[in-house]
Order: structure tokens, then sequence, then C-alpha cells
């Protein structure tokens, strides 16, 4: 047996009709790569929280909304889906007009009125800066004028002659996020898995900001759900303060982060009071991903089969289950 198959075995053959108990939990440190946008006014989303778990003390952290995590990936997925079944993705229209048919409707949910909708299989919580929005930020001064006078805001990728006071996150910043897949089937799960991996752009839409990288640390299977993105984060913050790791006033080092990621996570998982089933971490965790990768790279047209079988088998299921109260 290797790794891959292993995890394969942890999830169901079909796609539950009703909440059965099967979570598995992808944790990435999402990491800033170049200047990301997350703000919805004015400037960006900011939570003032306890800065640890053993150290209550408040601190500022720039807030990643988990609408902002989960609707670039959507996306991602959503174009691979059109490109490799076109006719398939044809009439669905995120938000505007979905389908309510195709995986992505499926695993990450859809309303329409009145007439359908379907929970999200796919969730997770607001992340939160590892670092202080003090010094996790800059604002505006990627506005340069031109001979003339005139701003040059990289955000709009133009120039702009009105003042522009935009909130950027600064490079290197890390948000640790839990995303979590509910009873999905392994080819599914595989789908959410590779829209995270391979997502590189969040936040306001451009071609010139918005790059983060995210690198998954472990990959848990459970009965229920594992901790918060919170206390996740005030965890390594804990672990990094221990060691005599933590910058007050610069960023921590990616690598450190890392490394206390790793070292905690068996102790946080396990306080979690659920029944892990598989827990990838590690050597394991690169050897599935290798795996992973190899099979996506040589068949992805094979995967948006599995995708679509497994799509229409859940809903001629939905069709005959028995209604409530009717
Ligand atoms: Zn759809």
């Amino acid at each position: 047996m290797t790794v891959f198959s292993d995890l394969q075995s942890c999830f169901p053959k079909q796609i539950a009709l009703r909440p059965s108990g099967h979570y598995a939990h992808i944790i990435t440190l999402r990491i800033a790569e170049s200047y990301p946008i997350f703000q919805t006014d004015d400037g960006l989303n900011v939570a003032r929280v306890p800065i640890g778990r053993v150290n209550p003390q408040p601190i500022d952290r720039i807030a990643m909304f988990l609408r902002k995590q989960t609707t670039p990936e959507r996306l991602r997925g959503r174009e691979l889906l059109r490109k490799y079944s076109p006719e398939a993705m044809e009439a669905c229209r995120y938000n505007d007009n979905p389908c309510g048919q195709c995986p992505d409707c499926i695993a990450y949910g859809y309303a329409i009125g009145d007439e359908g909708a379907e929970k999200s299989k796919v969730f997770g919580d607001m992340a939160y800066s590892l670092s202080g929005h003090a010094i996790s930020h800059i604002v505006n001064t990627l506005n340069a004028p031109n001979e003339g006078g005139i701003m040059y805001d990289p955000a709009e990728g133009k120039t702009s002659n009105r003042i522009n006071s935009r909130e950027y996150v600064i490079p290197s910043v890390i948000f640790p996020s839990v995303m979590t897949a509910r009873d999905l089937t392994f080819p599914m799960f595989c789908y959410v898995l590779n829209n995270l991996v391979s997502n590189k752009r969040y936040g306001a839409t451009t071609t010139r900001t918005g790059r983060m990288d995210n690198e998954v640390v472990a990959i848990v299977v459970a009965d229920g759900e594992i901790m918060s993105n919170l206390a996740l984060t005030q965890a390594i913050y804990d672990a990094l303060s221990a060691e005599n790791r933590w910058p007050d006033d610069d960023l921590v080092s990616t690598a450190a982060t890392q490394e206390v990621t790793s070292a905690i996570l068996p102790d946080l998982i396990r306080g979690s009071d659920v029944q892990i089933q598989i827990r990838l971490m590690g050597r394991d965790l690169d050897d599935f991903l290798n795996e992973f990768r190899e099979a996506i790279s040589q068949n992805f047209e094979g995967l948006v089969e599995e995708l679509y079988r497994d799509v229409a088998d859940y809903r001629n299921r939905l069709k005959t289950k028995p209604k409530k109260g009717k």
C-alpha cells in the first residue's frame, strides 16, 4: 500500500446524502508572495484577538474572510472543468446562474432562489495573519507618480490621478488555514485539494498583485472538525515565542513557522476530541503530494470523468431520497 492508497481508502465511495462524519482537513500556510488586497471598503479587514493561547495579550491581525479564500479556489477549479469538460460547464455561471449539477456546484454549494440549493461541503473559517497588522501591511507606497505627476496604481494596472489609500498585505505574511471537505469522495477531495495547491492569486482581481503560495503542512481525515484557524495561529505564536523566535517588530520567517507548525500539530489535532483516521505530515505528506501531482498532471481528464460520475450518482440518489414531512 502506498500513502496515496492509504488516504484514498479513508474516503466514502459515494457523496453522502446526509452528514456522515467524514471530515478531510487540509492544513495550509497561506504565504503572501506579492501584495494581496483583502479589503472590502476602505482598508484591510482587521480583527483584534489574543496573540496566543498562553499569552492573551491582544493584537490586531489582518483577517482573510473565508470567501476570499474559497472564491478564487472555486474559480480555479471551474476554469479547469471548463477546459477539460467544456460542454458540461456551458450552462453553469458562478453566482449568476449556477447549474447545480457540476462538481463545483456540488462540492462548494450553490443557491438558486426557490429552485434549489446545495450546502457547501467545503468549509473553513476566517484566516488571520500570524504577524500583527501594523507590520504586515503597507499603505499607498506602491503608487509612484510618473513624469507627468500621475499616480500609477499597480492594483488597477493603470495610471490614476486620484489619491489612493489602498492597503496591501506585504510579501511573506503568513495566514495559517484549515480547509475542510466533508462527506466527499476521494476524487472530489482531489478536486478541492488541486484548487488549493494550484491557485496562485487571492484578493482583489488583478494581474499585478495578489500572488500567494499555499504550503500544505498536513492532511488529516477524522470524524469531526479539528482546531480553528485562530487556535492554530495562536498556537504557532506560542511555540515561536517559547523558543524566542518571535520577532516583535519583524515578520517571522517561513522556515521557522513551518518548523514549529509541524512540531505542534500532533498535539493540537489530538486535543480536538475527534477520532483520527489518518494524519499525513512530513515525508508521508510529501510522498502523497508527489503521487497526487503526478496523477493529476498525467490524467486530469480521468479525474474530471470521476467527478462527473460521483456527482451524477449523488444527484440520482438525491432524487429518490424520501422528503421530510411529505
Ligand atoms: Zn455548476
